[in-house]
């Protein structure tokens, strides 16, 4: 199986009537898939999980909430944690981004991985070194995860806009 590096030489080496070409070939046999966001059509690598541009997921999508877990969690307990990564992220003077991932690790010992969060303006993905241990967003995590029952490794997104 090529890799992402050698099809970057070979797209880098081929003229212009053959880039497209081998493009098509590439997404084909799933090497990349091209972001359906009629905006954006970036090609993607195969395993990015959401557009490197614009940030929306395979399916064209915009970023949108992920909630992992066996069971639904009642809409209030998300609102909790959006409201108070709002107020967190207004404290910090960071940008507002347009979501934030977290990720359960509940066989490291401590459930979520509070510490650096992952922050998404569109494709770009930033991690944030700051740990929220303690904190009300840790708190709703766990409210969240006490619901939703997550596997290990799971990731939970909220979205910050909409
Ligand atoms: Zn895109």
């Amino acid at each position: 199986m090529p890799t992402v590096d050698d099809l970057s030489a070979l797209l880098a080496a081929a003229d212009d009537h053959q880039e497209p070409a081998l493009r098509e070939v590439a997404r084909k046999c799933g090497l990349l898939w091209q972001c359906r966001n009629a905006a954006c059509l970036l090609d993607n690598a195969r395993l990015v999980e959401l557009c490197d541009r614009c940030g929306h997921d395979r399916q064209g999508r915009p970023l949108a909430d992920h909630r992992p877990g066996l069971y639904p969690v009642p809409d209030k307990l998300w609102e909790a944690l959006r409201e108070h990564l709002h107020d967190w992220i207004a404290t910090t003077g960071l940008p507002v981004p347009d979501a934030v991932t977290f990720r359960y690790l509940p066989l490291t010992g401590a459930e979520w991985e509070v510490a650096d969060p992952v922050f998404h303006y569109g494709g770009r993905t930033e991690t944030i070194p700051v740990d929220l241990s303690g904190t009300e967003i840790e708190e709703d995590l766990d409210d969240i995860a006490d619901e939703a029952e997550p596997s290990h490794c799971e990731s939970l997104r909220i979205t910050l806009r909409s």
